[in-house]
């Protein structure tokens, strides 16, 4: 499975791909670098309106709350 062409890209990835927190690591294996990914909110949000959504939102379009 290739990866989300948007990984480099996308704010979540760069935000929290070296965090250690488990749930973070289940995204990442299951939508950016897994079967999930066209299925990614980010990735329609960004469709929808032209633009990247917040760092903090989950590819399930849950926000991480801080
Ligand atoms: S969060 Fe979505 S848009 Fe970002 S890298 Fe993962 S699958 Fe791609």
């Amino acid at each position: 499975m290739k990866d989300c062409g948007l990984l480099g890209m996308c704010g979540f990835f760069t935000k929290y791909c070296k965090t250690k927190d488990l749930a973070c690591k289940g995204f990442m294996r299951i939508y950016c670098k897994g079967e999930k990914q066209d299925q990614c909110k980010r990735k329609i949000y960004r469709r929808e309106h032209g633009k990247a959504p917040s760092d903090d939102m989950l590819p399930s379009g849950q926000m991480i709350r801080s």
